[in-house]
């Protein structure tokens, strides 16, 4: 028989996660170094060890509650407990706080693990004031080095080691891995999207974590005087910007099922409104869980803009700023999470992410999972919404697989 949790202990929690960080505009403001953020680690630290499990600091600030198993080999669930500026009460949370909900049921109903069990909270996963998002995940798995973010400060000079020593990280690359033997992680989270909901199923599997590049992109063209200059003679970089828009657009809607894109991010020289812009700044995000249609949609763009800059007069430089793979989940993982959601008699939906998550660092590093909790398809809002019923049976899954998990022979290996 599955354990039996307890529903009321994990609402509640929900509940006191989402007062802290309230914002008065609306939402959730939680960013990492924040007071709210500082104030939820110590909360959640607190809880953990209340449920009678032992707490530590990873070199990264990275929190971890364990429940010690027959080895030190450790099998983690988690996520994180930082938000964007207004965000929901779900997005992070909701994984870390049903991870603990199922480690706590395993220990009180007297399992015995084999492996160490342990909730993982990573440190900042979502963008902040260092302009570093997934950074407990990418300092874990090394996909990023203590010394690499060393010198880096937010814009009034408070440098991120700083933060993260306020945080309680060790700074030290022997708490970080290799060092500490975790052999497994499984990332349970809200969908953030309407795939669930449209198909009327309250859980998925994710297959895989989509792969995301960024290139910044200026256009340059020459300010002069908006009524005297004629208008055949104009090197505009906003009528320039206008066309590469929608040739974006264009672009994406004929891979509409393999990948999206954003122009988020824009900046116009001098901004005024009697000068031609001389400039634009824009940063162009695409994103696909096929590495191939990445590269090849990404610079296909790429030569059209420089066709458009060339036909314009326009000069056009770019610079890389991100390019992220895909990130496949492991199979063994993804299977036996299908098999515990067919076992409440669910259709085990498989998906892929849209959103990108710490589990796509941490499957570069050890077997990675994650599980997929219907939402009303907003996210990084206030309007974020996830439906108890739809929590409780994820719980339920969580703690049935982090059982089978443990059990399971594959995960079985000496101490290190
Ligand atoms: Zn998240």
């Amino acid at each position: 028989m599955n354990p039996v949790l307890s529903e009321k202990r994990l609402l509640a929690r929900l509940e006191s996660a989402r007062m802290i960080g309230g914002d008065p505009a609306g939402g959730i403001t939680r960013p990492f170094g924040s007071v709210a953020e500082r104030e939820i680690r110590q909360w959640f630290l607190a809880e953990a060890e209340a449920a009678g499990l032992r707490t530590r600091l990873d070199g990264a600030g990275n929190l971890w509650a364990l429940f010690p198993g027959a080895e030190e080999n450790i099998l983690a669930a988690g996520s994180h407990l930082d938000t964007v500026s207004q965000g929901g009460a779900y997005d992070g949370a909701l994984g870390a706080l049903m991870a603990l909900e199922a480690v706590e049921t395993l220990k009180d109903t007297g399992y015995h693990p084999q492996h160490t069990l342990a909730v993982l909270v990573l440190t900042g996963e979502e963008p902040n004031a260092f302009r570093l998002s997934t950074l407990g995940s990418r300092l874990l798995t090394g996909m990023l080095s203590l010394d690499d973010i060393r010198d880096i400060t937010d814009d009034s000079g408070y440098s991120v080691w700083q933060a993260l020593a306020e945080a309680g990280a060790t700074l030290n690359s022997h708490d970080l891995l290799p060092h500490i033997p975790l052999k497994g992680f499984v990332e349970p989270h809200i969908e953030q999207g309407p795939r669930l909901k449209e198909m009327g199923q309250p859980l998925a599997v994710v297959t895989r974590i989509t792969g995301i590049v960024r290139h910044r992109i200026v256009i340059q063209g020459e300010a002069n005087h908006a009524g005297t200059t004629p208008w055949l003679q104009r090197r505009d970089a906003v009528q320039g910007f206008a066309q590469i828009v929608a040739a974006f657009k264009a672009l994406i809607d004929g891979h509409l099922d393999q990948l999206t894109g954003t122009v988020g991010y824009v900046r116009v020289y001098p901004n005024a409104v009697n000068i031609i812009p001389s400039t634009v700044e824009f940063i162009v995000e695409w994103r696909s869980p096929d590495q191939t249609v990445l590269t090849a949609v990404s610079e296909e763009y790429w030569d059209m803009v420089q066709q458009l800059g060339n036909q314009r007069g326009l000069g056009i430089t770019r610079q890389v700023i991100l390019n992220q793979a895909p990130s496949p989940m492991d199979a063994t993982t993804q299977r036996l999470l299908q098999q515990m959601i067919a076992s409440e008699g669910l259709e085990p939906i498989a998906l892929e992410s849209w959103a990108g998550h710490d589990a796509a660092h941490l499957a570069r590093k050890v077997p990675t999972g994650m599980l997929f909790i219907r939402s009303n398809g907003k996210s990084h809002c206030s309007d974020e919404d996830c439906d108890a019923q739809d929590i409780v049976l994820g719980s339920r899954v969580l703690t049935a697989f982090l059982r089978q998990w443990d059990q399971m022979v594959l995960g079985r290996r000496p101490s290190c």
